[in-house]
């Protein structure tokens, strides 16, 4: 194949490519804008990456993205801690946490169950959200995942698993459609579907 590019050029095109939602000719945009920034610019994209890579891990009570010992939210005394809000992703949390009357924590699940992308249980946080409530302080479960298929099985299969934990496991009672998803659900919304939870059977 011929090469219309310097291979440094290509190899950037390449690595945007790869990046979720990006489509080869976003790619080559982009690839063209970082050749156009000055050498500092564009050392401080790079920095970015590396830093994120460096100091962003998961909480290890909650799994959520935090750059401290633990996130903010676990930290947090004026939280309940006896009640935990389970989601599928980090930008769940940041859609709840809009909503502004949620006072309880969290656990980010990083997916949820989908035989068709070969996720299984093991392959998201269900391990540590299992071990959380087996020691004992967890009052309530609730199940924020979305209303779609996936979402709605995960949620039947962790409750199901949670069960024998003697723990209340509710849902969300969504007023926005099924298939929708959590993240762009209105502070309103939210709100009701907070409020109006109920207990999984
Ligand atoms: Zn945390």
């Amino acid at each position: 194949m011929q090469k219309y590019f310097p291979t440094a050029l290509e190899r950037l095109t390449e690595e945007f490519a790869r990046l979720p939602g990006i489509g080869g000719k976003t790619a080559q945009r982009l690839a063209f804008h970082v050749l156009s920034l000055s050498e500092e610019e564009a050392r401080g994209f790079a920095d970015a990456i590396l830093d994120a890579k460096r100091t962003v891990h998961t909480c290890p009570i909650c799994q959520n993205l935090t750059d401290a010992d633990c996130c903010a939210i676990c930290a947090d005394e004026n939280r309940d801690h006896s009640v935990i809000c389970v989601v599928a992703e980090p930008r769940d949390v940041i859609a709840m946490e809009r909503a502004r009357e949620y006072n309880g924590v969290y656990h980010v699940l990083h997916g949820v169950i989908s035989p068709l992308n070969h996720v299984g249980p093991d392959d998201i946080r269900i391990r540590e959200l299992l071990k959380r409530v087996a020691d004992g302080s967890v009052r309530e479960v609730i199940m924020a995942t979305n209303p779609d298929t996936e979402g709605e099985a995960t949620a039947m299969y962790l409750s199901r698993l949670l069960r024998p934990l003697e723990v209340k496991v509710t849902r969300l009672a969504y007023g926005i459609p099924v298939g929708s998803q959590l993240e762009y659900a209105d502070e309103v919304t939210l709100l009701r579907a907070l409020e109006g939870r109920r207990e999984m059977g």
